[in-house]
């Protein structure tokens, strides 16, 4: 792992020093930010890599910690939004206000950031929500859109890794499909569950049940 990132890490934080610099021209300022934004996608790739490695020889150690879902839910969706199409709303209902979980943040963040992602990339119109309301001695993220939805057929499979519902070369939308399969296992590492009802053409509802701090 270390001899992926580490050059990659270089790559990454060298460019943005570049940047920084006045004294570039406007052609090369959009070639550094190309090397640049390349790298940052080639390092979620790796990074995805090594966890689903990890994962799958039971390596993975969450560093759990009493921690409240609000704040990294708002966090999320402040980064994220940038990459909503127009016209599409992003929203959060929290109906239990102060969530708190014996959880790993960066883990919560990774499951979140991967739902939310995939909810804003596949749609193109209508609107992205995020529903937190605790049931029991549970709380429940539900992350839904009105996006492409998934054929029924296929609805198991997306937890596979690499499984993508189109894995064509010429498939409009970026990614390896390994972001849905690392999220289940994170989500039962942490003894939760996550469940999804989707309708082509309709949207998607993934549900995220994950134990709640007494
Ligand atoms: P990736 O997004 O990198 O392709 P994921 O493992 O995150 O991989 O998702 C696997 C596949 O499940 C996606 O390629 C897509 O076909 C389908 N999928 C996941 N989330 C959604 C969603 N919200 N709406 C429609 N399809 C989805």
């Amino acid at each position: 792992s270390h001899e992926l990132r580490t050059p990659l890490n270089g790559i990454v934080g060298l460019s943005e020093v570049l940047l920084e610099s006045s004294e570039l021209d406007k052609q090369s300022k959009e070639m550094i930010e190309l090397i640049n934004h390349s790298g940052k996608r080639l390092t979620d790739l790796v990074n995805d890599i090594l966890d689903d490695a990890s994962l799958n020889n039971g390596e993975l150690i969450l560093h759990r910690e009493n921690l409240q879902l609000e704040p990294i839910i708002e966090k999320e969706i402040r980064s994220l939004s940038v990459e909503l199409k127009p016209g599409v709303a992003l929203s959060f209902d929290d109906n239990s206000k102060e969530t708190w979980l014996i959880a790993d943040p960066v883990r919560i963040k990774q499951i979140l950031h991967n739902l939310v992602g995939n909810a804003i990339k596949f749609t193109p119109s209508g609107e992205v929500r995020i529903n937190v309301s605790t049931v029991q001695q549970h709380v429940e993220i539900c992350v839904s859109d009105t996006g492409i939805g998934i054929p029924s057929d296929r609805l198991e499979a997306i937890f596979d890794n690499f499984s993508q519902v189109d894995g064509s070369l010429k498939r409009m939308y970026n990614g390896v499909g390994l972001g849905l399969s690392i999220t289940k296992k994170l989500v039962e590492l942490h003894g939760g569950n996550i469940t999804v009802v989707s309708e082509l053409g309709k949207g998607s509802q993934f549900v995220v049940e994950l134990p709640l701090t007494d």
